[in-house]
């Protein structure tokens, strides 16, 4: 979404830059030369700034929330034992995305699955 965003900005500056070339080759057109990727760039930046990060998005819980949630979370899911998250499939899709770790990550698709992620919990 990021990158279509981005692309798409970059396609509309150009095709504006185009269009000034074509036209008016003075001051104007120069300036527009050098505002529309500059302001392309600038947009693209602030939505990267506001975005929602992986690390703000999930936040670790204290081990008894997190062992409740596991209860009442319908598999498949993914728990980063190492941080303490509860992640969806989508989210994770075998590595955490706070820690980066592949091997803290642990697949819930059954309930065998879940009594090793909660002896890992120690709960
Ligand atoms: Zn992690």
């Amino acid at each position: 979404m990021v990158l279509a965003a981005a692309a798409g900005l970059c396609w509309y500056g150009w095709t504006v830059l185009d269009a000034a070339r074509a036209g008016d080759q003075g001051a104007e057109g120069a300036s527009m030369k050098y505002l529309v990727p500059g302001l392309s760039l600038a947009l693209f930046g602030l939505f990267l700034l506001l975005a929602p990060r992986p690390k703000e998005r999930f936040r670790p819980m204290p081990t008894a929330d997190l062992l409740v949630a596991l209860g009442s979370t319908p598999p498949p899911f993914y728990v980063c034992v190492d941080c303490r998250i509860l992640l969806p499939l989508e989210a994770a899709m075998g590595r955490c995305p706070r820690c980066s770790s592949a091997a803290a990550c642990l697949e819930v698709s059954g309930p065998g699955d879940l009594a090793t992620v909660r002896s890992a919990l120690g709960g």
